[in-house]
């Protein structure tokens, strides 16, 4: 005799892998973003170089509520990619700061 609907026991055995799954996760979705490197100073000159070092540029900000992304000065290039400065040169991480920041107006 055919059977057209699956058993009960099928459907437990079934919602139980579905359950592990959702536990444990799936191959490729548990990494972490990685994290934006915009420390790159390779192709700056030494004074370039001095003057990121002088006004103290950091790729994380430790001010609350002050990052590049929300200076004046920044100029971004696009989600989730380093971004300039008009102060600073090189690549500027949009969570950076310095000691030039100054607030974008509201
Ligand atoms: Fe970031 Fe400083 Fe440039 Fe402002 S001036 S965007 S805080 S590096």
């Amino acid at each position: 005799m055919k059977k057209d609907h699956p058993s009960r026991r099928e459907i437990l055995g079934q919602s139980a892998a579905l359950g592990a799954l959702a536990v444990l996760g799936t191959p490729g979705c548990s990494k972490p973003a990685p994290q934006l490197s915009c420390s790159d100073v390779s192709g700056l000159t030494p004074a370039d170089v001095q003057i990121r070092t002088a006004l103290a540029y950091v790729e994380v900000s430790m001010e609350n509520g002050k990052s590049c992304s929300t200076c004046l000065q920044f100029l971004p290039a696009g989600p989730a990619v380093c971004g300039a400065c008009k102060v600073v040169k090189g690549p500027i991480n949009p969570r950076g700061y310095c000691k030039s920041f100054a607030p974008k107006p509201v």
